[in-house]
């Protein structure tokens, strides 16, 4: 592999330490062999990039996408309109937009076939590294149920290309349910642990799944040496999940003091999801929520800023997710900007670096600028800290480096 030599950059590290100026950083055999300031020591390299006046990071990560949930509502329902090619290719453009927005490493948080994380590392797609979930396990009539009240056929799932919905009930269904997606090449498992927004015939506030039906998934992830994600939005859902030994909390939009103190003691993570919802909002009728889903978007919406506040406040480790759903999905970079209104741009930032490597079980990889880590970096014009929006617009990031290869330049 050719070695890269990354000068005179300003570095944000991922650790939330106060950037450095002029900062060089030497790219070897995939990974980052040497981080100096002393130019007396620049070493020899094959291909030498000035970063002057660019912000050097570690790449970017995503810990709750949903590149292959190309509906709002269900990725079944696309299926009778769109024929399954287009969907392919809608989903590879997906991927493919991630990367170049300066996303290296991102984690699905359900309805992506792990056939495309196959893809993406044999090279068939220019993408993220990415960790899939497959399929969402959900109860019947949970927040993966996207049937209407009159149709009772099953989800359709295509092994290979479509991952929809798996709708099972009892611990041994759902362990069944577990085991099928680790077999398809699940990098962790997904389950719907409350209500949610957008799906049509269930309460925000209602629990799904029993702790002996989560337990079961949680001891098959465990057994092969993975973990759980729960989509749990309130309180009572997400002592739930934490019964049932889940580590990664998805949204905890509706979150009580005592809750976030326990999320800390289990030494579990939260991954909210701020701008998603603030874009449903926005745009509600554009996105054609219901008025029952507008109604749970509302509780969502206004208490969502202050429970991320308050499981800062409590330590909780705050991973970062965009929860970005449907076709052309761009600009994932704003869930950042959402963040950082609440908790400052250095959190923002930390949270989709070394905090997000921490929940993937990656932490001795990616997340941070160090010595010995994969070379997974981006190379920004601008100042993230001063305005982080600069993080939103594929222009922006003028350099992505993954795995010590230089997958964008536009320098
Ligand atoms: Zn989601």
């Amino acid at each position: 592999m050719a070695t890269i030599l990354l000068e005179n950059a300003t570095l944000i590290d991922g650790t939330g330490a106060d950037p450095k100026r002029g900062v060089s950083v030497l790219v070897e055999d995939g990974r980052i062999q040497s981080i100096f300031t002393d130019k007396s020591k620049r070493p020899k390299a094959d291909k030498v990039i000035d970063l002057s006046g660019m912000t050097l990071m570690p790449g970017l990560t995503d810990a709750h996408v949903h590149l292959g949930a190309l509906g709002v509502n269900s990725p079944r329902t696309q299926s009778p309109e769109d024929n399954l090619t287009s969907y392919v290719l809608d989903v590879v453009e997906n991927i493919e937009t991630a990367l170049q927005e300066g996303f290296t490493t991102v984690r699905d948080a359900g309805g992506l076939d792990p056939a495309f994380a196959f893809a993406v590392e044999s090279g068939h797609i220019k993408g993220p590294r990415i960790l899939p979930s497959g399929s969402f396990i959900s109860q019947t009539g949970g927040h993966a149920d996207f049937r209407d009240r009159f149709d009772d056929r099953p989800p359709r799932v295509v092994p290979g290309i479509l991952a929809g919905p798996v709708l099972c009930d009892g611990p041994d269904a759902v362990r069944a349910a577990a085991r099928e997606q680790l077999r398809k090449g699940a990098s962790q498992v997904k389950l719907m642990g409350s209500g949610g927004v957008v799906s049509p015939n269930d309460p925000l506030e209602g629990t799904q799944f029993t702790v002996d039906e989560m337990l079961a998934a949680v001891h098959e992830a465990r057994a092969v040496g993975t973990y759980v994600m729960a989509h749990c939005h309130t309180s009572p859902a997400v002592n739930n999940a934490l019964d049932a030994g889940i580590r990664s909390i998805e949204h905890g939009s509706i979150l009580d003091e005592a809750t976030a103190k326990r999320i800390v003691k289990e030494k579990a993570f939260m991954v909210p999801t701020i701008h998603i919802i603030e874009m449903l909002g926005a745009n509600s009728t554009a996105h054609g929520l219901s008025h029952y889903s507008l109604h749970k978007l509302d509780k969502v919406r206004s208490q969502l800023p202050l429970s991320v506040a308050l499981a800062a406040k409590t330590g909780v480790s705050l991973g970062s997710g965009s929860d970005f759903l449907g076709k052309k999905q761009s600009k994932r970079g704003l869930e950042l900007v959402s963040k950082a209104t609440v908790l400052g741009e250095m959190a923002a930032i930390v949270s989709a670096t070394g905090t997000n490597a921490h929940l993937f079980n990656m932490e001795d990889r990616i997340g941070v600028v160090k010595e010995g880590r994969d070379a997974d970096l981006i190379a920004v014009a601008g100042d993230p800290l001063s305005n982080i929006g600069v993080l939103v617009d594929a222009a922006n990031v003028k350099l992505v480096v993954k795995s010590g290869t230089i997958v964008k330049n536009t320098l």
